[in-house]
């Protein structure tokens, strides 16, 4: 048999590389698609040995009810009876679903519809919550609607590219190798990075902030307040109280004793940034991740809308996503806080007479860590958790599995036979992998792409989208979940998107509403907003003749009066100090190789070898005070657990302060699961959690 070649895209980080996946009899190879707008061929560490992750070892194959395996029907008529009971008994809202950046926008779309329209809860979150919701929140604050407003392109053009709480060389390699391409083609381009560690990211940069943790807002007013000294002035509204807040911090002195940076280094920075029109500032968890996470990306946003640095080449505001299809599951609805298609619970009329649904949530549902504490006291009662592992990814991990073994019900969808969740459920959904699944991811430069199947479906396997279509036709629900295609899917979701939308929301697929199955199977790499359906297929289904790389080139905004909102933020510290007890800041984050809780990267020895076992970085002068040796163990505790990890001693990480990646759990490594360590604290606006600052100890094991 010939070789047979598949276009898909890789599904690990938010880059969104296409992928072109070669399967030459059994033997399974990989490459970057140099055709997909977003990598142009090139693929990371973890992209290129794609490949090892896609054998069956470890696979959940079958559906199993208590223990026991079952047949799909068992299985799936249990799931709709126990949900279907406890809504009888206790209301729609006794009931939950918890997805996952790495399910498909087809599968994302029933899942919200399911639970949103049908059920009638919005008690429907994602691991998204936790790692980019305050993104969200602040792109709605200040532009009235969740949208990215630049491109890829744009890191290339800019002048100067600021980096905040983002290693993006590790975790997103592929946007920093453009980065520094561009940068090695142009001297005078200048990359700036925000970040208490001085990472793989930082090494590179022309300047490195090392700033105190939880100090992002104070550096952004006080740049805001130097710019507006310096003359800079806007009419957008917000700006007067915006500046009058950011003016509280002080002058560059005071800017810089508030971080902990030395006061020159803060100088050039703001010197560098008023002086360079083309400026994108990508700001990734290390804002996000915060109790101020929307407060923060708000001071950053504000620094480009005085600026008016927005809309243009090499000038915007840049969140960059950490999930393959966090931004997917952001378009339809994922998170409990939006009802799908960037539409509000005001729309809940509209959205239940697109879908003709018989119910329809009319406000917020739970988020993340809160539906975890309600499943602990027993208020929700029923969970349907899809293609994630929160009780490994979670703050206070070991709450939620003191939840989940409460739980009346757990139902998990996954493709691996365990887990540290999947091993607490009472019924297992086996659900197609990777390489078995087709539908649509959008990445961070609002590009959606095709991800195609290239190896069948193993054993009793099956995708997302049908489980959940069918769980709903079990529940009564058959009008609404007749589909037969992801294709299909795809269309409908496309439709709400135009559905009554006269210019009200920027998210915009009307072109793509009438996609035969055949061009969805086809269908090329494609930026929204896409308005016109014959400007799609003219150019061979991507839409030339609209240029929608950058949004707001004409400062028009989704906002009721049109204009985009400048906020006032305050700065404060994290949400709980650090003590005598716990003296040490920890924060947690990705390494380079591994994804997530290495249900796949582990399986590949070469990623697996790059750094092969959990650790914590340790700055000199604190192994000292502490006793712990390099090399040697050590115990990191907090307030919740412990953890006993291999230290690394470095003065690349701030005094003060730990680092311990997020990986490694019960399965890979005896006590090394940070999650249960990191406080639960969470922004009060977007609701997610405060990984980078938990106060902690070391001491050696
Ligand atoms: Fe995959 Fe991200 Fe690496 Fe691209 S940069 S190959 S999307 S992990």
């Amino acid at each position: 048999m010939n070789a047979v070649t598949t276009r898909t895209t890789c599904p690990y980080c938010g880059v969104g590389c296409g992928v072109n996946a070669v399967v030459d009899n059994d033997a399974v190879s990989v490459a970057g698609d140099s055709a997909h707008p977003s990598n142009l061929g090139s693929l990371c560490s973890k992209g290129t040995a794609l490949a090892d992750t896609v054998g069956l070892q470890g696979r959940l194959l079958h559906p199993v009810v208590d223990g026991r395996r079952a047949s799909w029907d068992d299985a799936l008529d249990e799931v709709a009876a126990r949900f279907g009971q406890i809504i009888a008994e206790h209301g729609p809202d006794a009931v939950a679903f918890y997805v996952s950046g790495q399910l498909l926008t087809e599968d994302y779309y029933v899942a919200n519809k399911l639970m949103k329209g049908y059920i009638g809860s919005a008690n429907i979150d994602t691991n998204s919550r936790l790692c980019m919701s305050s993104a969200v929140a602040g792109h709605k604050r200040a532009f009235g609607e969740d949208v990215v407003p630049g491109c890829y392109e744009d890191l290339e053009v800019a002048d100067l590219v600021v980096l905040v709480g983002s290693n993006t060389a590790w975790c997103h390699p592929v946007v920093y190798q453009r980065i520094v391409a561009a940068q090695e083609n142009d001297p005078n381009k200048k990359l700036v990075v925000i970040d208490p560690r001085r990472t793989a990211t930082a090494e590179g940069a022309d300047l490195h902030l090392p700033i105190a943790p939880g100090t992002d807002v104070h550096l952004f007013n006080g740049l805001l307040g130097y710019l507006a000294e310096n003359g800079v002035a806007s009419d957008l509204p917000g700006t007067q109280d915006a500046v009058a807040e950011a003016h509280k911090i002080g002058d560059i002195d005071a800017v810089a004793e508030a971080c902990g940076v030395d006061r020159d280094t803060v100088a050039a920075f703001f010197e560098l940034f008023a002086q360079t029109e083309r400026t994108v500032t990508v700001f990734s968890q290390g804002v996000n991740q915060s109790s101020a996470g929307t407060d923060k990306v708000n001071a950053i946003l504000n620094c480009h809308l005085l600026t008016d640095r927005i809309g243009k080449p090499g000038a915007c505001p840049f969140s960059i996503t950490g999930q393959p299809n966090a931004m997917g599951g952001r378009e339809v609805g994922g998170l409990s806080s939006t009802l799908a298609a960037h539409m509000g619970f005001d729309a809940a009329e509209r959205v239940q007479r697109f879908w003709g649904s018989p119910a329809i949530a009319d406000e917020p549902g739970l988020k993340a860590v809160e539906l975890f504490e309600a499943i602990e006291r027993g208020e929700v009662k029923a969970v349907w958790i899809m293609a994630t592992n929160p009780l490994v990814s979670l703050p206070h991990a070991d709450r939620a599995k003191r939840a989940l073994e409460a739980c009346e019900f757990v139902a998990v969808s996954d493709c691996m036979r365990h887990t540290d969740t999947v091993d607490r459920a009472h019924v297992l959904l086996p659900a197609a992998a990777w390489a078995e699944k087709s539908g649509t991811v959008t990445n961070s430069e609002r590009v959606i792409s095709r991800q195609r199947s290239f190896l069948p479906m193993p054993g009793d396997t099956r995708a997302d989208w049908d489980i959940i279509c069918d769980v709903a036709r079990r529940m009564g629900f058959a009008d609404g979940f007749d589909f037969d295609s992801a294709a299909a899917i795809f269309r409908e979701h496309a439709a709400l998107t135009a559905f009554e939308n006269d210019g009200e929301r920027v998210l915009n697929l009307a072109g793509l509403t009438d996609l035969t199955d055949s061009e969805y199977d086809t269908l090329k790499p494609v930026r929204w907003p896409i308005f016109a359906p014959q400007t799609l297929r003219a150019a061979g289904a991507m839409p030339v003749a609209q240029d929608s790389r950058r949004l707001f080139t004409d400062s028009v905004y989704p906002t009721r009066d049109g204009q985009a909102h400048l906020v006032a933020v305050t700065p404060r510290g994290p949400a709980n100090a650090v003590s005598n007890e716990w003296p040490l800041a920890l924060n947690t984050g990705r390494i380079r190789d591994h994804w997530h809780t290495m249900t796949r990267t582990a399986k590949s020895a070469r990623l697996a070898a790059h750094i092969p076992e959990p650790f914590v970085e340790v700055h000199p002068e604190d192994a000292k005070r502490y006793g712990v040796a390099d090399g040697a163990i050590a115990t990191v505790s907090t307030a919740l657990g412990e953890a006993h990890v291999r230290v690394i001693v470095t003065a690349g990480q701030r005094e003060g302060t730990l680092f311990v990646p997020m990986h490694w759990n019960d399965q890979f490594a005896a006590r090394a699961r940070v999650g249960a360590l990191a406080n639960p604290a969470v922004c009060p606006i977007s609701g997610e959690p405060e990984f980078k600052h938990t106060p902690a100890a070391i001491a050696p094991f």
